[in-house]
């Protein structure tokens, strides 16, 4: 049987045909060496790899090289019936593999919809645009997941409108997720992380601290399991939700297991399923989780393909302003305004912040500032745990920056502070005011709104979906001041 080589990212049982398949597993250092990395991300990758290892015993050749290259040429001539390897996830390793005269690339795995399956939906929708939920309802309907029949369960494809409850009084009580405990893998690669550092061949952003997140199956089921029986039930009303004393409310914390490979989405779906069935959790919670995973998640993905190797260079609003220091330093003590501050602390201290926290809080105030979208691209990569690039580009480049003109979201994700006041309680004891335009009291986001939407107001002038606001921004009286005032606010830290 030829030999699987698995990447960091594809470490469940699912990357292999059969359990006892030999395997081979590359510690490759330029990895790490390439860019700045949040520390945890580096740790968690690591500890990953090298528990697989640990796992696998005597199935794998677990090389540590400078490279993939090098480690290649190492193990050559042990490679008995050949090297075969599951579609990597970006461009950049998918050509380098591709150009390995000695290794077979199959299909990728671990995405509930196949690329063919994508490409068959995709021409069949000849000139209409894609649409998530288009692709959701089918993927639904081919998967057969929460489906009675025919038709959809609970009577209704979509409880979107259900799921954007803002944060109860006294919060969810769901508890936060346990962390798993460390064990000696985890000690050695923080020996190894504090060495390479210390040598200058990594530089580390964030902080440092016990591992929050899963490296191995075990790991992983124990937190799917956790997360079906402890927080799926809540999961759908306050999805969109912000609350400073509870930055997981009821996410699932699963995107960095699902990333490393560790779950297979379908079988998070089934388990999400199977709660709703034995009436564990209501439908609306459920939808909207399966929703995320083969809807958004699968979606993604495809798109990362579909659009191609230079969709990440988009710069359709012309945002050309390079990241402030104390946003790259994650220095979060620098920030008055309390949503943003809090967003950078949970990304300093924790590598993970919920999706309404980078969409409408982090990504949010990058759109509004005309911060350069590739650099923001990056900088989201660089500092989240679950951080890849075919999931970055599509989500920082469409969905959060709109530098792709529309192709992924019909409008911009931008929003001003009413829209974090009512799904937060940060507002109350900000220094700034969300109604406040004008003044010291001005809140950066209301103000930055209007700055933005007066900035762009040609190109959305001839979108439907933005036009009425170009119309508002033109009814304010103080609109030229308001824009002067967050000129003069540069790129301070607001
Ligand atoms: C600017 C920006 C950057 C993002 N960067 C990443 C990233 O690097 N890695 C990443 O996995 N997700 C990314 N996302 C998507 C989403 O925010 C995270 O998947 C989610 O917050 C992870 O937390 P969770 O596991 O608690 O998610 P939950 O809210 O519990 O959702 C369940 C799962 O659905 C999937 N999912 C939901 N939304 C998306 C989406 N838009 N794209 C892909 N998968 C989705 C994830 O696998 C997630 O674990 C980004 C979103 C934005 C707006
Ligand atoms: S007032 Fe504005 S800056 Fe302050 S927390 Fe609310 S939205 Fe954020």
């Amino acid at each position: 049987m030829p030999t699987r080589w698995l990447f960091a990212d594809q470490l469940g049982p699912h990357f292999l045909d059969e359990p006892d398949q030999p395997v081979l597993l590359i510690e490759s250092r330029a990895a790490f060496g390439r860019r700045p990395v949040h520390r945890r991300r580096a740790h968690l990758v690591l500890s990953a790899l090298r528990h697989r290892a640990a796992e696998l015993g005597d199935q794998a050749l677990f090389v540590q090289a400078a490279g993939y290259r090098e480690a290649l040429g190492r193990v050559d001539r042990k490679l008995g019936d050949g090297l075969t390897v599951c579609g990597p996830t970006t461009w950049a390793a998918d050509r380098f593999v591709r150009g390995l005269p000695q290794v077979t690339v199959l299909p990728s795995r671990g995405f509930a919809t196949s690329a063919e399956e994508f490409a068959a939906w995709a021409a069949g929708r000849g000139r209409r645009r894609l649409l998530l939920e288009d692709f959701y309802r089918e993927a639904r309907v081919r998967l057969r997941v929460l489906m009675d029949g025919d038709e959809p369960a609970g009577g209704r494809w979509n409880f979107d409108h259900e799921n954007r409850e803002p944060p109860p009084e006294g919060g969810l009580n769901c508890g936060p997720p346990k962390p798993p405990a460390e064990d000696d893998i985890d000690r050695e690669v923080r020996r190894d992380l504090d060495a390479w550092e210390k040598a200058g061949e990594v530089r580390f952003t964030g902080q440092d601290g016990p591992r929050e997140f899963p490296v191995t199956r075990e790991e992983a089921l124990t937190a799917l399991r956790a997360f079906v029986r402890d927080r799926l039930p809540a999961f759908g009303p306050h999805q969109d939700a912000m609350l400073a004393a509870d930055p997981v409310l009821a996410h699932s914390h699963l995107s960095p297991a699902l990333n490393l490979g560790l779950l297979d989405p379908l079988e998070c779906v089934r388990a999400a399923e199977q709660a709703y069935r034995a009436g564990d959790a209501p439908v609306a919670s459920v939808e909207g989780f399966i929703r995320q995973i083969i809807g958004w998640r699968d979606y993604v993905w495809h798109l990362y393909w579909h659009f191609g190797e230079d969709y990440r260079h988009h710069n359709r609003l012309r945002a050309r302003r390079t990241l402030p220091d104390w946003f790259t330093d994650l220095n979060a003590d620098a920030v008055q305004a309390r949503c943003l501050s809090d967003g950078l602390a949970q990304v300093r201290e924790h590598g993970y912040a919920h999706h309404i926290i980078r969409l409408m809080v982090l990504g949010n105030y990058a759109l509004q500032r005309g911060w350069n979208p590739a650099e923001v691209t990056e900088w989201f990569h660089t500092n989240f745990v679950d951080g890849y690039d075919w999931v970055m580009v599509p989500n920082v480049v469409g969905m959060s920056q709109h530098a792709d003109g529309g192709l992924m979201a019909t409008k911009p994700y931008a929003g001003g502070g009413a829209y974090i006041n009512r799904m937060s309680d940060y507002c109350g004891d900000c220094q700034y005011r969300p109604s406040v335009r004008l003044g010291p009291q001005a809140c950066p986001f209301t103000a930055g709104y209007w700055a933005f939407i007066d900035q762009n107001a040609d190109r959305f002038t001839a979108n439907p979906r933005m036009s009425r606001q170009v119309q508002g921004a033109a009814r304010l009286k103080d609109l030229d001041e308001v824009v002067a005032q967050e000129q003069s606010r540069g790129s301070s830290p607001p």
